[in-house]
């Protein structure tokens, strides 16, 4: 191994099979490594990558989209780090700017270049969508999160903790945040998790509201690029190994190894699934953490591709949308201005956060939702016929619904494993830095 000696923190040299290789399981592996462990990683499905995962696009001239538009913010900082660790170079993966969620009539909030608090100052009263009502809530509700210590009592909504707010700063801003953060509607979502977001990313260092819009495929961005230094650093890397059961060998009499999978024996686990999958291998070991996993609700997010005419371009990036029965995306992004592949001019993401629509349903609302939109800037003599849906990926169990009292499994079901994975107790909502940071802290 590279590096081995200057890793190695440990007395002891375990064993360590991680089950799962979503992001989680790939910042335990790399952590694992680093801190000089012999360590196994086993991925039941053929990528790598779990649901930030690049998919392989139904017919074969059509570019790799992902299985849902990521966005990660600046103050991602764990998953950012762990990136630079396996030679991502961020500067060239990202296209990297202030919070813009500005919707195509201008309107919406987009903050200048600027250090807090001056970038939401600024940001705030030079809107020219607003009236001073709008901005003048808007600022004392902010002044009081920041005297709560953005801290609240758990049984509290976004929507109670937003009473105060204007209707207009409601619908502009804080429901499409809550719903983009939590991908759960702001009545039903937990308001200490929002505060815990909005205190991290909207009052934390310079640049940790910027949006961070990956510039190649999520597979590329950061899986292929771990599993290349995990490979290089002596770690066994398996995709196709779905894990059913564990064998526990501790009243073997004087068992070598703890845990036996498969074949395989091991020291220590560490398990990366989703949540329902590590509820079933968990169960015969700690049925109350099973129940715990089990009892979590999830929202769906679907993502509509659309190819357009190859010169055919979004005001922006990333589009902010009004959503209204029968326009269900809150998100429109062009990947033909964001991605680097040449081959994806006039490609449009438009992403549908916590609604159960059906595929066929979303598509097509989708679509008139598009329709509108032309109209709206004025292109109104592009016949969406000229615009074909090239696929529409559903996500029933994106992430577990971030409600308020929620009781979220601990990472440590039992003597000997731990578990990583977005929905493990921590203090973010199902993201990519949740379950970096909890991948990051399952090692022992
Ligand atoms: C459409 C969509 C959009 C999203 N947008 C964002 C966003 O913009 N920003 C953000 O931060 N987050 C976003 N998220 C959330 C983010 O993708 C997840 O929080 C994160 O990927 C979860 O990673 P994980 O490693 O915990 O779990 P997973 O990614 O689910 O990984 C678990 C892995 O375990 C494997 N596995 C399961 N069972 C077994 C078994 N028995 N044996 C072996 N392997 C097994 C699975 O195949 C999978 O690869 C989005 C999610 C979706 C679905």
């Amino acid at each position: 191994m590279e590096s081995a000696s200057a890793w190695t923190t440990l007395s002891q040299r375990l064993k360590i099979a991680i089950v799962g290789a979503g992001w989680a399981g790939l910042a335990a592996a790399i952590t694992a490594t680093q801190k000089g462990h012999q360590v196994t990683l086993l991925e039941a499905s053929r990528f790598w990558g779990g649901r930030a995962r690049s998919i392989k696009p139904s017919f074969e001239d059509h570019p790799t989209l992902d299985n849902g538009q990521h966005i990660l913010i600046g103050a991602y900082q764990q998953t950012l780090s762990l990136m630079q660790t396996v030679g991502v170079n961020l500067e060239k993966v990202f296209w990297r700017r202030p919070l813009d969620l500005r919707y195509a009539d201008g309107s919406g909030l987009s903050l200048p270049n600027k250090s807090f608090p001056m970038n939401l100052l600024q940001g705030i009263a030079l809107n020219p969508s607003w009236r001073f009502v709008d901005k003048w809530q808007l600022l004392k509700t902010a002044w009081k999160w920041q005297r709560m210590r953005f801290e609240c009592e758990d049984h509290l909504t976004v929507a109670d903790l937003c009473q105060n707010m204007t209707p207009t700063v409601w619908q502009d801003l804080m429901e499409p945040l809550c719903v983009s953060a939590l991908n759960t509607p702001a009545h039903e979502a937990s308001g200490s998790v929002f505060l815990r977001i909005m205190k991290d990313a909207l009052f934390g260092p310079v640049g940790s509201s910027d949006l961070l819009l990956p510039r190649l495929d999520l597979g590329d961005l950061f899986p292929h690029a771990a599993i290349k230094w995990l490979e290089k650093n002596g770690v066994s890397c398996h995709t196709g190994q779905r894990i059913e059961s564990i064998v526990d060998l501790s009243n073997n009499s004087n068992p070598s190894f703890r845990w036996q999978l498969g074949d395989d024996q091991f020291d220590h686990l560490i398990i990366a699934t989703p949540a329902w999958e590590a509820a079933h291998l968990l169960e015969a070991f700690n049925s109350a953490w099973a129940a715990t996993a089990h009892q979590l609700k999830h929202e769906t997010i679907a993502t509509v591709y659309v190819q357009g005419p190859l010169d055919f371009k979004l005001p922006q990036s990333m589009l902010a949308l009004r959503t209204a029965q029968g326009s269900p995306a809150q998100f429109a992004f062009d990947r033909g201005q964001i991605y680097t592949e040449a081959h994806t001019p006039g490609l449009l993401a438009f992403v549908v956060s916590a609604n159960k629509l059906s595929k066929e349903d979303v598509t097509q609302q989708v679509l008139g939702q598009l329709r509108a939109l032309l109209i709206q800037l004025g292109q109104a003599t592009l016949l969406i016929d000229a615009f074909n849906v090239i696929q529409t990926v559903v996500e029933k169990r994106a992430t577990f619904a971030c409600t308020p009292n929620l009781k979220r499994p601990s990472a440590k079901p039992c003597q000997g494993i731990t578990v990583c994975g977005d929905y493990v107790e921590g203090p973010y909502p199902a993201t990519l830095e949740g379950a970096v940071i909890s991948g990051i802290q399952a090692v022992p």
